[in-house]
């Protein structure tokens, strides 16, 4: 799962398939189709959970600790930052630096 962190207004919301931005709308982004990439812009970073330990805690029904980590860089591995959200409405695909 990834989250897109604001860090102007300090909002965080899910990432989708559809744009969405944060409180103060600085920070922008969508999942690209195939589910795995994201583009997102502005002041944000995106912060990644692992699925599987969100999945396990449900499974557990108690307290538990999700991995989870900031991805400083503006381009990571499945993420790329853009300039704007008229950028983002357009791009589908991205040469991924895995
Ligand atoms: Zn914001």
């Amino acid at each position: 799962m990834k989250l897109l962190f604001c860090y102007q207004c300090r909002d965080m919301v899910e990432l989708q398939h559809e744009m969405r931005k944060c409180r103060c709308g600085h920070a922008f982004g969508k999942y690209l189709r195939n589910g795995l990439n994201a583009v997102y812009g502005g002041s944000a970073r995106i912060i990644g959970i692992a699925n599987q330990d969100i999945q396990d805690a449900l499974n557990d029904g108690s307290h538990s600790t999700l991995r989870c980590w900031m991805m400083i860089d503006k381009n990571a591995p499945h993420i790329q930052w853009v300039k704007s959200i008229e950028l983002a409405e357009v791009v589908e695909n991205f040469v991924d630096k895995e």
